[in-house]
């Protein structure tokens, strides 16, 4: 069977026959690191359950130490993370506002509609950058006439933005405008290492803006499974109800979360690397860049179909992500090396060659 012939999921799933040499299709792809599953083979564990895993408690102690905060929750998903911080911080009937192509709108389900009866409201910014002038005329207040809002909810980086960071000037306005409104504010900081990283804004000083975080250990971080909750201990106390309503509570979670740690303690600092092969993936493609990398998130607009640019791409061991009909994107993480980079600019020159943006622009 043609494999390109199988639409829509397909042109995203890897051959499982055939070991693509360079995927830059997300930053999720990353396979455990000898060093890390050692980490794993030697975890203490015990029963998460109980609250008696060694290893997941140095972990939740450690992250929330690093934002600042009291208590911390690992859970198996970042969009567990973040569905149970939104209804941490939100009642029934309330709402959420976001940025339009926020992950918590575009990829989790309709989570907040479906589990916690939350509404969500979008607005649209450009990268997915947030600008509290655009915000605030749209904040409800309480009464008894109209959906109340409870919460806004910014994504740093943002993913479909490309990787883009939010402005800390206007986190910070954001922080104060919440207070004086009563509103909570929570962070999707899934990448808010790579925020960290390309910015030297600590994550303490990103911890102390947001009521809760929810921050992912399996992205550019390389652990293979695991996200954290981040925020006050009440909060994070009854985070662990709602984890276990979820099914999210885990037995010897000890295993991931020594993943997850072995990660924070050598993975963080390198995603400046991450970051530069982006830089160079841009340079060499820029004719067709949407905008400039800021972190390790390439978006590419090309003519024609992107669909069909993938499955050629995939055809010379290249895979990428299709992100609409003319915009595809690249990840770059901790399994593409320097040869990858050179590798994937190759074939992707030479398929765009005849595109908007001009044959061999990225010769020079
Ligand atoms: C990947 C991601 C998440 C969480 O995804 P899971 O697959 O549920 O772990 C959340 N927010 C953003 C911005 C992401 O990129």
């Amino acid at each position: 069977m043609d494999r390109r012939s199988s639409a829509g999921v397909a042109a995203h799933v890897a051959d499982p026959f055939r070991r693509p040499a360079v995927d830059l299709r997300s930053d999720t792809v990353t396979r455990p690191t000898a060093a890390m599953r050692q980490a794993m083979a030697d975890a203490d564990v015990g029963d998460d359950v109980y609250a008696e895993d060694p290893t997941v408690n140095a972990l939740e102690a450690e992250v929330a130490a690093l934002f600042g905060h009291e208590a911390a929750l690992f859970v198996p998903s970042g969009t567990m993370g973040n569905q149970i911080s939104l209804r941490l911080l939100a009642e029934p009937g309330q709402e959420i506002l976001c940025d339009s192509d926020a992950h918590i709108v575009t990829y989790e389900m309709g989570a907040a509609a479906a589990l916690f009866g939350l509404s969500t409201r979008t607005i649209p910014g450009g990268r997915g950058r947030f600008e509290l002038d655009a915000y605030v005329p749209q904040v409800r207040p309480p009464d008894w006439h109209t959906v109340r809002t409870a919460v806004i909810a910014v994504e740093n980086t943002h993913n479909r933005g490309g990787g883009s960071i939010q402005p800390f000037d206007e986190l910070k306005a954001l922080r104060a405008y919440a207070a004086e409104a009563g509103l909570s504010v929570h962070c999707d900081g899934a990448r808010i290492w790579n925020a960290h990283v390309a910015t030297d804004i600590s994550l303490a000083e990103y911890g102390g803006l947001f009521d809760t975080l929810s921050v992912c250990l399996s992205k550019g971080l390389g652990a293979p499974v695991g996200s954290l909750i981040v925020s006050t201990r009440g909060r994070i106390a009854s985070a662990r109800v709602l984890r276990k309503r979820l099914g999210g509570g885990m037995r010897q979670a000890g295993v991931l979360a020594a993943a997850g740690r072995h990660a924070l303690h050598h993975h963080v600092a390198r995603l400046a690397d991450d970051h530069g092969r982006a830089r160079r993936l841009a340079e060499a493609l820029d004719g067709h860049l949407n905008a400039g990398p800021e972190t390790n998130i390439v978006v590419l607009d090309v003519a024609g179909e992107a669909h069909t640019l993938a499955a050629a791409a995939r055809d010379e061991g290249v895979l990428i992500s299709v992100v609409s009909p003319t915009r595809i994107r690249l990840v770059t993480h901790l399994d593409v090396d320097d040869d990858s980079i050179d590798r994937a600019v190759g074939v992707l020159t030479s398929l765009l060659g005849g595109a908007p943006g001009g044959a061999n622009r990225a010769a020079r």
